[in-house]
């Protein structure tokens, strides 16, 4: 994704110092609000109904190769721009959702969006930038993401770092929790909170899942199915939160993403 190193700056320091800073106080400099204007950074709210939406997550997925997902994510890993990071799991989850219809008081039981929606873009750009994104199985983020797939200029397919990554987890022979082998990944440049958002990328993508609580590779998942761990807080996103690395990974997911 194509985005100048100045508005990331600015975008970071809008949201973020040692922690969230207040609503009250994210205030921009007329100059860094021109510099976010100009390069159309400058995102603001969208007001869309749930069909507009699922209209544009269904439509903007289709001939979106996989591959070359998988081969940002696997870019990312050693330039560290987490930003490239979710493509693939929000096109993951996006094939295989169902074209469909909520008008109805409450939200959807499919994907969990009520029947209107003011989306947040800017919150939702600074998530990606400072952490690969975070509500990344909210079909929200999804359509966000695929917009800004538009304004990406898709390099060549080349996914070797990605698959060496997942490939070296197969040979460790811990039992960590989901929050602690996200921790124990080292190899991965980047804090934790950036390690856990790539590997709940890789679980909904099915490569790192437990049995019983698969990805979205083969199949979308509707939100009132997405059963949580008994946990008190829970900061993992489904359903990379249940996973254990006794599980290992799941090969078939990694070639499939990796071949298409
Ligand atoms: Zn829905």
């Amino acid at each position: 994704m194509d985005i100048d190193s100045k508005s990331i700056k600015i975008i970071k320091a809008k949201y973020w110092k040692n922690g969230w800073i207040d609503s009250s106080k994210r205030n921009l400099s007329d100059s860094d609000a021109e510099h976010l204007s100009i390069h159309h950074w400058n995102l603001g709210s969208a007001k869309l109904s749930h069909d507009q939406i699922i209209g544009d997550v269904v439509s903007k997925s289709r001939n979106v190769s996989l591959k070359e997902c998988a081969a940002l994510l696997s870019q990312s890993l050693s330039t560290r721009k987490v930003q490239d990071r979710s493509f693939i799991s929000s096109v993951a989850q996006a094939v295989n959702m169902p074209n469909h219809s909520h008008t109805e008081n409450g939200p959807c039981p499919i994907c969990g969006l009520y029947k209107e929606s003011e989306i947040d873009q800017d919150v939702l750009l600074f998530e990606k930038l400072m952490w690969g994104g975070v509500r990344l199985t909210q079909i929200e983020y999804v359509w966000f993401d695929l917009k800004l797939m538009n304004r990406n200029n898709l390099q060549e397919a080349n996914c070797e770092d990605l698959i060496h990554l997942v490939m070296d987890f197969e040979k460790r022979n811990d039992k960590l929790s989901a929050s602690k082998f996200a921790a124990s990944l080292k190899e991965v440049k980047g804090n934790k909170s950036e390690r856990e958002i790539l590997c709940s990328i890789l679980g909904v993508c099915s490569i790192l899942q437990h049995p019983e609580h698969t990805g979205f590779l083969m199949q979308y998942w509707p939100a009132n199915e997405r059963q949580l761990p008994n946990q008190h807080f829970i900061d993992l996103a489904w359903p990379y939160c249940w996973y254990n690395s006794s599980f290992g990974i799941n090969k078939n997911a990694l070639e499939t993403l990796t071949n298409k």
